[in-house]
């Protein structure tokens, strides 16, 4: 059909390969595998849940951008709303300014964050620029909190085992992804890990409140020894994301929430992934009844448009930072904190899910996607298909159990991924567990495509075993 265009589409296509490869150096990514091991895809625009390449052929965005859009790409409201803002305001110093956009989004932000009936409601909005320098801001302040009041035990966080909170040393120092974390351990503040509620490692005959009940036991016993140490517990709330779409029963967050009350210790709720929608609810914490003490957004914050990140707290620990001397104060700062264009992006994305009743809409599409995923299952490599409202994940294992997973030297899902995208999907494994977090306006033509180029991938990348 596009074979007319296809010689110099190509032909594009290569030219900017080369060009990049000249002078690029691309994130998480081993650079000696392009152009060989790994294609590079040169993307010319994208429309909807479709990603357009340079030599014309298109691909469909089964990972949202690493998790970012929400409404598909170049969605015509956010990008009008980034456009307007430009002409009018396109960056101040937060420092000593305000502006419009800032403080509409703080008080949106506020307005919709996960609330719990017997607490007082997040009060106020820290502006950061990405979800690690997010994750900083809240570590720092937590840790600052207890400063202030003179408690300077409280120097430790807990986080999760398989938790991951990004890159920068202190998001790596609450991270527990031995393939990120294990080079730069000898740079990073110490954390200690509990065990993780991770539903997939179930013992035979355990369910997944079973899982949340045994890994709040663990966190209850090291929270216990470490009493007076600990200033905050961080941890990705439903799915641990990046640790392999590992999902854990709402019980463990219930759980979680009262040993940290018991200890005095802040809850660091990073829904960074899982935010504004992505769970099935607008925040994964509503699923469990429980609001943090901080609560780290970013990734679809702005649909996916402009990077940004939100940290909202409470007033008790706000007036923490009240007082005459300068040093109790919080002058973490980065040099775009609460970019207007930013805002304004944020602001045309939260109005998209009023204006289109997307949470509604999701939910349809998120059983399209459970009845699709199931046959799956089926496969001789597939230990687990598990889905939490618009994440799917797929784990794939030599046995099809979960006790005999893929050697990976074998690159199963390296093999699954050039698969996908030979056939016009892009699917990003996160080691052998393949998934699904597509934008919200995905259709049922495009979720068929999906489901049936990922049994397609499977079957290629465990032809092999
Ligand atoms: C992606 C991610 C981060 C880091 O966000 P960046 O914008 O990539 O720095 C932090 N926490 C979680 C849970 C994430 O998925």
């Amino acid at each position: 059909m596009e074979g007319f265009h296809d010689g110099p589409m190509i032909a594009a296509a290569e030219h900017w390969r080369a060009r990049d490869l000249a002078v690029l150096w691309h994130p998480c990514t081993q650079m000696r595998e392009h152009p060989d091991v790994l294609p590079l895809v040169p993307i010319a625009r994208g429309e909807g849940a479709w990603l357009v390449g340079r030599d014309g052929r298109r691909y469909l965005d089964a990972v949202s951008s690493w998790w970012t859009n929400l409404f598909g790409h170049a969605e015509p409201r956010i990008a009008h709303a980034i456009a307007t803002q430009a002409m009018t305001l396109e960056q101040v110093i937060l420092a000593g300014f305000s502006h419009q956009p800032a403080v509409e989004l703080a008080e949106k932000l506020l307005a919709i964050a996960p609330r719990q009936a017997d607490r007082e409601p997040l009060a106020k909005v820290f502006y950061a620029d990405n979800g690690s320098a997010g994750v900083e801001v809240a570590l720092k302040m937590a840790f600052h909190w207890f400063r202030n009041r003179g408690e300077d035990r409280r120097t430790k966080f807990v986080a999760l085992e398989n938790g991951y909170h990004g890159e920068t040393i202190g998001a790596l120092s609450v991270g527990d992804i031995p393939l990120y974390r294990r080079v730069y351990a000898p740079l990073l503040a110490e954390a200690l890990f509990a065990p993780s509620p991770d539903s997939y490692a179930a013992a035979p005959g355990e369910t997944a409140h079973d899982c949340a009940e045994r890994a709040a036991d663990g966190l209850r016993d090291l929270l216990a020894r470490h009493a007076g140490e600990i200033c905050a517990l961080i941890l990705e709330p439903r799915v641990q994301c990046a640790g392999g779409m590992r999902m854990h029963d709402p019980q463990y967050l219930r759980r979680v929430r009262e040993l940290c009350d018991a200890h005095g210790v802040f809850l660091i709720a990073d829904e960074i992934a899982v935010g504004f929608g992505r769970t099935g609810t607008l925040f994964a914490c509503e699923q469990a009844g429980v609001q943090p003490d901080l609560l780290c957004l970013s990734k679809g914050l702005t649909g996916g448009f402009l990077p940004l990140a939100a940290v909202l707290c409470t007033q008790a620990l706000y007036d923490g930072f009240l007082d005459d001397s300068r040093e109790r104060a919080f002058l973490h700062s980065h040099s775009y904190t609460g970019n207007p264009l930013a805002c304004a992006a944020a602001l045309a994305s939260l109005a998209i899910f009023e204006s289109d009743d997307v949470l509604a809409r999701n939910c349809t599409t998120a059983a399209r996607m459970t009845a699709l995923a199931a046959p799956l299952v089926e496969l001789p490599h597939v230990a687990d298909v598990r889905q939490a409202g618009m994440i799917m994940a797929f784990e794939l294992t030599q046995g099809g159990d979960k006790r005999t997973p893929f050697d990976s030297s074998m690159r199963v899902g390296l093999r699954a991924y050039r698969a996908a995208l030979e056939r016009g999907v892009v699917l990003r494994p996160l080691g052998d567990t393949l998934y699904w977090m597509p934008p919200y306006c995905i259709d049922d033509e495009q979720l068929e495509l999906l489901a049936s180029v990922t049994r397609d991938a499977i079957l290629e990348a465990t032809a092999c075993a």
